[in-house]
């Protein structure tokens, strides 16, 4: 059993751009719903980056409005909407060091990956995720309430994670996976039809080179193509832009 200390080191954001290195950041107790657990691991993505720039107004950070009995968040410390401090950090490996004694689910020394986008808790016009409405990673002890962490199909946002990879593979799951979806999803596999497209190239593009393009994946209504600048075919060009139309 290690020991858990008092208080911590912890990443806090506290306005836009507003970082603070907080050393003795308290380390909450565990209510009868709720895991402690010890931060392995955390990667940095440039969302970071925007919860840093836009804070209190990122849609991530709002207030929750549904998806769980709204009175549960007054018992959770780490739930931190608005303009309240959080802590940043969403590509987390964890291990569970203390339960409370209704938890059931989660035993001391499991490790976790986190999923930290909690899709059926609604703010206004997003969700609640951890490294945002509630607190994140860059800390020493993460403190997590099973209420908050299982979707209403029963699923669990502590995803069991193998000893036999090191915490900082682990933590990459996330970005991965952020990058899988990205083309998993179905309106990246078609090119809308009557959208606009923008064509950035090093070269001339022919009017009928994009066709078995078109062909298979559909054919914008509106097609610009920017070549860049600085390239030796730019020579005797007097635009940058051009527009394409396609056979
Ligand atoms: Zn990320």
């Amino acid at each position: 059993m290690t020991d858990i200390p008092k208080t911590q080191q912890a990443v806090q954001l506290v306005g836009p751009d507003e970082l603070v290195f907080n050393d003795s950041k308290e380390v909450f107790e565990p209510g009868p719903h709720q895991i402690l657990c010890r931060v392995e691991a955390s990667g940095l993505c440039f969302s970071d980056l925007k919860l840093l720039k836009q804070f209190s107004t990122h849609v991530r950070k709002g207030p929750l409005e549904s998806g769980i009995e709204l009175g549960i968040l007054d018992e959770i410390p780490s739930y931190v909407p608005c303009a309240k401090p959080t802590v940043p950090g969403h590509e987390a490996v964890v291990i569970v060091v203390k339960t409370g004694p209704e938890v059931e689910d989660y035993k001391i020394g499991q490790r976790y990956l986190v999923q930290a986008d909690y899709r059926w808790l609604k703010t206004a016009t997003s969700n609640g995720a951890f490294g945002y409405n509630f607190e994140g990673a860059l800390q020493e002890y993460v403190l997590m309430d099973e209420r908050v962490i299982t979707s209403p199909e029963g699923d669990s946002m502590l995803l069991a994670a193998s000893v036999d990879h090191s915490a900082a593979a682990v933590a990459l799951a996330e970005p991965w996976a952020c990058v899988e979806q990205a083309y998993a999803n179905k309106e990246r596999q078609t090119i809308k039809n009557n959208s606009k497209m923008l064509i950035i190239a090093e070269t001339v593009i022919d009017d009928n080179a994009l066709g078995d393009l078109f062909d298979n994946y559909g054919k914008p209504a509106d097609i610009w193509c920017h070549r860049r600048r600085n390239t030796e075919f730019n020579q005797n060009s007097s635009r940058d832009q051009r527009r394409i139309r396609p056979r």
